[in-house]
């Protein structure tokens, strides 16, 4: 279950409506399931269909969230013109069974939240939007 605060979804459809037609990336960081920031990153892939990080701001988003007392819960990207589903290139991705993938889909406005554990098997997890 991951506890995603209004504003914060605003903020991540803000920067998915900037970067479209391409995929907006970033961190969900926070304590526990609890979702506190939303951590901009840069998608390097400039694609409209996956995305990856600069490893650099991958280590500042760590070292930004552990500051904070927090940690990066989730990896979060949207969907441009595609439902919140994991493709298979986003489960092909997904190489941390402890992280939660969160897609946010601009074609309907969708949020899903996924893991992915060792064996790529996909489990969806619920989204409380409060
Ligand atoms: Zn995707």
């Amino acid at each position: 279950m991951l506890k995603l605060p209004k504003e914060i979804l605003e903020r991540i459809k803000c920067h998915g409506e900037n970067e479209a037609p391409l995929e907006a990336c970033g961190y969900l960081a926070g304590e526990g399931a609890e979702v506190k920031e939303y951590i901009i990153m840069t998608n390097t892939d400039k694609s409209a269909e996956h995305f990856s990080f600069d490893p650099k701001e991958q280590f500042a988003a760590v070292k930004t969230a552990r500051a904070k007392g927090q940690t990066l819960i989730a990896v979060c990207h949207t969907h441009p013109a595609s439902p919140a589903r994991m493709s298979q290139e986003d489960i092909r991705l997904a190489n941390d069974p402890s992280v939660k993938y969160v897609i946010l889909s601009l074609l309907d406005a969708g949020i899903a939240c996924f893991t992915v554990d060792k064996d790529k098997k996909l489990i969806t997890e619920k989204v409380e939007v409060v």
